[in-house]
């Protein structure tokens, strides 16, 4: 049997989670409400975003709102990731097209670019201090440039390149995002409750609609709950035991001693060295470190990985790749020397079938979810959380709100999982 996902203590400290906002373990108030319209589950991206959207409803409705996060706010994958803000248009489209066929892989192409650009205009609009870099500039997919053999790996500093694509993408910093979006939440009267985890949820709503939640700090009770529980989502309602499975990831933060410059680098890339693969990825810092990610290397040991929720231990094999991440994979790089300064591991919500799951849970009137993202939130959960915030608001189909259909979650995709 599937071990039973929950959020450990102790977890590995990333980059991105050294400089702490003063909400990282807030609790509105002392005691947990005793009842609640609506129960958003997890203080990821996909929390943070549903809250920012349900506030953002007619002056009408006014649901009371109560975020419950298991640890300090935004700890999950994505206080952990390796901030890439990067729409899948060639790997994953790729990957997606030969699974599910052209048409969905042409409708999740076009919904990552509209979340990336709806994720940029809230940054810029909202002036989220997250160290926003965009990597190329313009509308993506008509600013694509393809390099071929002679020019490939002279232009992306990557040894052995074959094909390039450069396209519009961007380096974040996701906590400050997902922190100012909770800052704004609590400042419009959302109950956020850090270190009070979920352990159950009652089978069936009683008479008048309500769930009950037991928590390590009592019970509390909602008419809509919404599961932003990312990988840990099973831990709750084990009919997605596997639909949507975690999967550990890592990542470091590297800097190089070299006083002599190595070539530069474009800001951002990702390295593939099979077809549908993604061996490793970097995205530069302002004060020239590196945030490095993929480490591909120990894929082949899944219990290291698959099924594996232990973001409180690193992935040994995994570390020295981040040292030689340079000179191996870098022309000019041979000798540069690479000192990890950061090291971590994060959970990540895989899916059987490749796609998140978002909207009602089947046979459960009054539960949502808004989870397995993948290794791909960035681009995918604005929308995905701006979509169900208006399925609870007014029960406007998903479809309708530019969710591609196959993002439905359905009792058929989980019966397609087990
Ligand atoms: C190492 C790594 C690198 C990545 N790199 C990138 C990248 O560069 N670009 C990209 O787009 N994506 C990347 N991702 C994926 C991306 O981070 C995720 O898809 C995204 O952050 C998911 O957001 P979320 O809010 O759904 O999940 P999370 O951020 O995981 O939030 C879920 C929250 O729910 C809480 N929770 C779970 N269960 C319970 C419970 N029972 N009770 C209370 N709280 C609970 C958790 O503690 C957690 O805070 C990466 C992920 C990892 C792990």
């Amino acid at each position: 049997m599937a071990p039973t996902p929950f959020p450990v203590p102790h977890a590995t400290v990333p980059f991105w989670r050294t400089e702490l906002h003063e909400l990282d373990s807030h609790r509105s108030t002392p005691e947990l409400p005793e009842k609640q319209d609506i129960i958003i589950i997890g203080a990821g991206f996909a929390g943070a975003a549903l809250a920012h959207y349900l506030l953002k409803g007619t002056s009408v409705y006014k649901p009371s709102i109560t975020i419950l996060e298991a640890r300090e706010a935004c700890s999950g994958a994505t206080g952990r990731n390796g901030g890439h803000l990067r729409p899948d248009i060639f790997n994953g489209a790729a990957s997606r097209m030969k699974a599910h066929g052209l048409e969905v892989a042409n409708q999740v192409a076009h919904f990552e670019l509209e979340n990336a650009k709806a994720l940029t205009d809230l940054i810029k609009s909202a002036s989220i201090d997250c160290d926003f870099k965009p990597v190329t500039s313009g509308p993506a997919l008509k600013h694509v440039t393809y390099y071929g053999p002679e020019d490939a790996e002279k232009t992306s500093g990557v040894k052995g390149a074959l094909a390039l694509y450069t396209f519009p993408a961007a380096v974040i910093w996701p906590y400050k995002i997902v922190m100012h979006l909770l800052a704004a939440a609590v400042a419009a009267g959302v109950n956020l409750q850090t270190h009070t985890p979920v352990r159950a949820v009652s089978p069936v709503a009683d008479s008048e609609g309500y769930w009950t939640l037991e928590t390590t700090r009592g019970p509390v009770k909602a008419k809509r709950v919404v599961f932003a529980t990312n990988g840990y989502t099973s831990g709750l309602l084990n009919e997605y035991t596997d639909a949507i499975l975690p999967g550990r990831g890592t990542c470091a933060r590297v800097v190089t001693t070299a006083s002599a410059g190595p070539p530069p680098l474009p800001s951002c890339g990702i390295v593939s060295r099979s077809p549908n693969t993604m061996n490793n990825y970097w995205g530069t810092r302002p004060d020239g470190s590196f945030i490095v990610g993929g480490a591909a290397s120990y894929r082949d040991k899944r219990e290291l990985w698959h099924r594996n929720f232990d973001d409180n231990s690193l992935i040994e094999p995994a570390v020295p790749f981040f040292e030689q991440w340079a000179s191996k994979n870098l022309v000019g790089w041979e000798k540069a020397e690479m000192k990890i300064e950061n090291v971590w591991t994060g959970i990540m919500g895989y899916t059987s079938d490749d796609l998140p799951h978002v909207g009602a849970v089947p046979g459960k009137k009054g539960l949502y979810v808004c989870a397995g993202f993948i290794g791909h939130g960035m681009p995918n959960v604005l929308l995905s959380a701006k979509a169900v915030a208006k399925l609870l608001r007014d029960d406007t189909p998903l479809t309708e709100s530019g969710v591609p259909a196959c993002y439905e979650t359905s009792s058929e995709r989980l019966r397609e999982a087990r």
